[in-house]
């Protein structure tokens, strides 16, 4: 099948699209052992858009040795200032890699233009901007100690901070590029090396950005890249023992096997999971805020998104007049491919995903789910499903307990006297990722965001991000924070050294 032609893309894009993706090892392509491959698609039309090496353990395991030995050879020679330079740099080339970057993002993923180009033209850039002053400024501290009842002036005690080590990097489909960049930017600046394992369904841009790194300057087996299936290329880096961490984003279930697979020589894990999260707005928020609020918490990228508000607790004075307007929002929404400007509503990623959609819309009616929008998939090709919006849901409702990882609010309402009630059903899923509150009365707001068990709360905004605030999950949404300082202490060890003399 090829590519609908309304697409207009550029001669760098089609470039790269018309290459036999391999893995990158030691810094430069190379096939599988076994001469296997697997198709990508675009989600917008199902077009096939690229074939790409599916490895294995073989594949792995010469990716994990190449980066022990960069590990232990050049890169460890490398200053502070030179790797805070690359990442600068790798920065630069990003923005001057825009279009491809973009272009490459739309059809792996399927987002809307502006979203794609705020993503390659801003968020990247400016995170690894962020990442490039740490280098210089990861200090170890000195101590007053008495080891061994030496005496001041009898020793010097201190600590290091070095790089763990070997880093493989597993990533899911949903924002290809900022979660690759969520891990390679703390890998370079602490001086780790890594083994990258992009999700099947959209590896281009991670493929793109190993090579923006070595053109960057970052030397041979730093940066590996290995394509291939979960279960063989994924599940065999999780297990390697010659690597020290695993950093992982993904679906909690899969999660779980990664801690099992990490047992094995128990390298280090940080764990980005699933999530399902809360928005509780009070009847005195301002609804001219909250309702286009609403509906981007939860309707940004199509409902694939980790942080997604998908759970709303709304006063029951302001119950209708919300869900009507988050309604109008949803059936307002353009949906077809993001390359069109046209367009502000993308697809889900595969037929699978649409039909695992459909099913939580299908069982939370059977359960006794009002369905006020949405609810189907519009006749278009792609794999588009519409912004869905379910009323009187309650915790234990199939779609209301899960996370269905697509255009899907379900509401619930409280009354004056339900403060501690809603905290509680904003708790009673397995996650603890993200959420908001919504009100003009700011200790009211304090006090939810107290008892709201997420890694981030917003008040009067969702998903409030920036390179330098920590984000992650509590309960069974993670182990562990990406982004800002804390991201770093998961790249590095600490060794308490003492001088006697
Ligand atoms: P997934 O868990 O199916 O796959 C994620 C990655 O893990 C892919 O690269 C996949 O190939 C790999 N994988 C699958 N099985 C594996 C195994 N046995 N061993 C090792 N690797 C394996 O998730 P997905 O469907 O790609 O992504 C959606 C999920 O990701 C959602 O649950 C979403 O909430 C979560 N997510 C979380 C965050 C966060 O920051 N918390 C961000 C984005 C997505």
């Amino acid at each position: 099948m090829s590519l609908p032609p309304s697409y207009s893309l550029s001669r760098p894009t089609l470039d790269f699209l018309a290459r036999r993706h391999g893995h990158f090892i030691g810094g430069r392509w190379v096939p599988s052992a076994s001469g296997e491959t697997f198709r990508i698609h675009d989600p917008a039309s199902g077009a096939e858009i690229g074939e790409v090496a599916a490895g294995g353990e073989p594949e792995i395991d010469a990716a994990v040795r190449t980066a022990r030995a960069a590990f232990e050879g050049p890169w460890s020679s490398y200053t502070s200032h030179r790797r805070g330079e690359i990442l600068w740099k790798l920065a630069d080339l990003i923005q001057q890699n825009f279009q491809q970057l973009v272009e490459l993002e739309v059809l792996d993923n399927g987002l809307p233009l502006p979203l794609a180009q705020y993503v390659c033209g801003m968020v990247v850039p400016e995170f690894f901007r962020y990442y490039a002053g740490w280098p210089t400024k990861i200090e170890g501290a000195t101590l007053p100690a008495a080891p061994g009842g030496k005496l001041p002036g009898q020793h010097l005690s201190f600590t290091l901070r070095e790089p763990l080590g070997v880093v493989g990097a597993i990533t899911p489909w949903n924002a290809p590029l900022p979660i690759t960049m969520l891990k390679v930017a703390p890998a370079l600046a602490t001086g780790c090396t890594m083994v990258l394992k992009p999700a099947e369904l959209t590896p281009l841009t991670a493929m793109r950005l190993v090579e923006l790194c070595q053109e960057a300057g970052v030397p041979d087996g730093v940066m590996n890249l290995v394509n291939g299936y979960g279960a063989t290329a994924g599940a065999a880096l999780a297990a390697h023992p010659g690597v020290d961490k695993i950093a992982f984003t993904g679906s909690t279930a899969v999660g779980r096997q990664i801690v099992k697979a990490a047992a094995g020589n128990l390298k280090k894990v940080t764990l980005e999971l699933g999530g399902k999260s809360p928005v509780v707005v009070f009847d005195d928020a301002d609804l001219a805020q909250v309702i286009p609020g609403i509906a981007r918490a939860c309707f940004f990228l199509q409902g694939q998104n980790c942080m997604a508000g998908t759970r709303l607790f709304v006063h029951e004075r302001i119950h209708d007049q919300v869900v009507e307007g988050v309604a109008a929002v949803a059936k307002a929404f353009k949906p077809g491919p993001g390359l069109d400007p046209a367009h502000d509503f993308g697809p889900l990623i595969s037929e699978k995903q649409r039909e695992r959609v459909a099913g939580f819309v299908a069982a939370g009616v059977a359960e006794g789910a009002e369905l006020v929008c949405g609810g189907k998939a519009p006749s278009r090709a792609g794999w588009f499903y519409e912004a869905t919006v379910l009323t009187r849901t309650h915790d234990a409702m199939t779609p209301v307990a899960n996370e269905i990882f697509g255009p899907v609010l379900c509401v619930q309402t409280f009354g004056d006297d339900d403060f501690d009630k809603v905290a509680r059903s904003a708790n009673s899923t397995i996650y603890g990722l993200s959420g908001s509150v919504w009100t003009r009365d700011l200790s009211k707001a304090i006090r939810m965001v107290g008892k709201i068990d997420s890694g981030q709360v917003a008040v009067n905004m969702h998903a409030a991000l920036d390179p330098m605030m920590p984000f992650g999950g509590n309960k069974q949404s993670g182990w562990g924070r990406e982004f800002g300082k804390e991201a770093l202490d998961s790249y590095l060890k600490t060794k308490a050294v003492t001088l006697t003399w």
